[in-house]
């Protein structure tokens, strides 16, 4: 089978060209054709010489995925399942905001007791290929005025478990040369904490870092993250603290608000207490219930009061409500219908 040309680096690229004889420059016009005027094939790159499009083809492909099925939530959401390769499934979800597009999307499966992403089981990593496909297909696919511009790799799996297939994807999400063009201001990674990986996403990337932080104790993160148990909260905090931020950025700190275990106004407290080293924000999840799930969602004042004081300590926090729930799209919802239907 022929390899898809988006799992090679520019670098890479240029290097099996050169081998072929065959000017470095091409790499860029290629890569162009492949990523801003989305072709799919390379008989279509007019200003490449032939017999280097021949020869291209002949070594490469250039994938997309098979889009399986769509699902379009009544909040305008669109939730994406591709079909890979190998037969596998991994999901994407399209979220319309005021005036642009922001794409979620997927790393892997793998994840938490609460996330319903997880009752899967990991499967595998997400190639470099199949992560950018991701923001290459959807971006082809949409149309209208409203442009997509910002990603958030929140979907199903551990992005800092597939480091190195992330750093590669975001390179061409971002590369405004011959890449994607993503402005990394708007490219978000999410972790559960995998403190070892996490200055190497700093220093290797300039997107934005979320920490899915869920708890204020050990005992309670322990119960919902079991990747606490390795890796603790105070360790996780330090970890944050050092973080090789990216000049005026904070850290987003990630709270699933689920009644009566980590909603009480102590929390509140001991949470701006625990972030006081860190240049940080706050998003507050109310938990997204599904069926044969232990847990629920406080009442609303709850969630305000916690909001509040959070706000009085003088951090930003803001309450997001997650879209496309009618569609299992939401929060920890991914991939859902189809593990029940499987
Ligand atoms: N593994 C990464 C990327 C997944 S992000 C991480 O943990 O950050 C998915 C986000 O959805 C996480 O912040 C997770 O805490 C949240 N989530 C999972 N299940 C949820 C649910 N039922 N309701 C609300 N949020 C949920």
């Amino acid at each position: 089978m022929l390899q898809d040309i988006k799992e090679l680096t520019k670098d890479q690229l240029i290097l099996w060209l050169e081998d072929r004889s065959i000017k470095s420059y091409r790499a860029k016009q290629i890569l162009m054709w492949i990523y801003l005027r989305q072709a799919d094939t390379f008989e279509v790159m007019t200003d490449v010489g032939k017999d280097i499009r021949k020869c291209l083809a002949r070594h490469f492909s250039i994938k997309r995925l098979e889009k399986e099925r769509t699902e379009i939530s009544q909040d305008g959401s669109k939730k994406f399942l591709f079909k890979l390769i190998d037969g596998k499934y991994v999901e994407s979800v399209l979220i319309p905001e005021k005036n642009h597009y922001t794409l979620c999307i997927s790393s892997q499966v793998q994840g938490c007791l609460f996330c319903l992403t997880a009752k899967g089981g990991f499967i595998r990593n997400l190639t470099k290929g199949e992560i950018i496909a991701q923001v290459r297909d959807v971006a082809n696919d949409i149309g209208g005025s409203k442009r997509l511009t910002n990603i958030v790799m929140m979907g199903m799996g551990e992005p800092l478990a597939n480091l190195s297939n992330v750093v590669g994807a975001v390179a061409t999400i971002t590369d405004s040369d011959a890449g994607l063009g993503f402005s990394s201001r708007r490219v978000t990674v999410s972790t559960s904490g995998l403190i070892p990986k996490l200055s190497q996403l700093g220093r290797e990337t300039a997107v934005n870092l979320a920490i899915s932080l869920n708890a204020t104790d050990n005992k309670t993160r322990d119960m919902l993250m079991p990747v606490n148990r390795k890796y603790p909260l105070e360790k996780l905090l330090d970890a944050c603290a050092r973080y090789p931020l990216v000049a005026r950025r904070r850290i987003t700190f990630e709270y699933i608000i689920i009644k009566g275990v980590n909603d009480s106004e102590e929390d509140a407290k001991r949470l701006a207490r625990l972030l006081r080293p860190i240049r940080a924000k706050v998003n507050l999840i109310p938990f997204n219930t599904f069926e044969g799930s232990d847990f629920e969602r406080p009442e609303e004042h709850v969630i305000l009061t916690f909001k509040e004081i959070l706000n009085n300590n003088n951090y930003t926090a803001v309450i997001r409500h997650s879209k496309g729930q009618d569609i299992s799209a939401a929060c920890g919802q991914l991939s859902a219908n189809l593990m029940r239907d499987a």
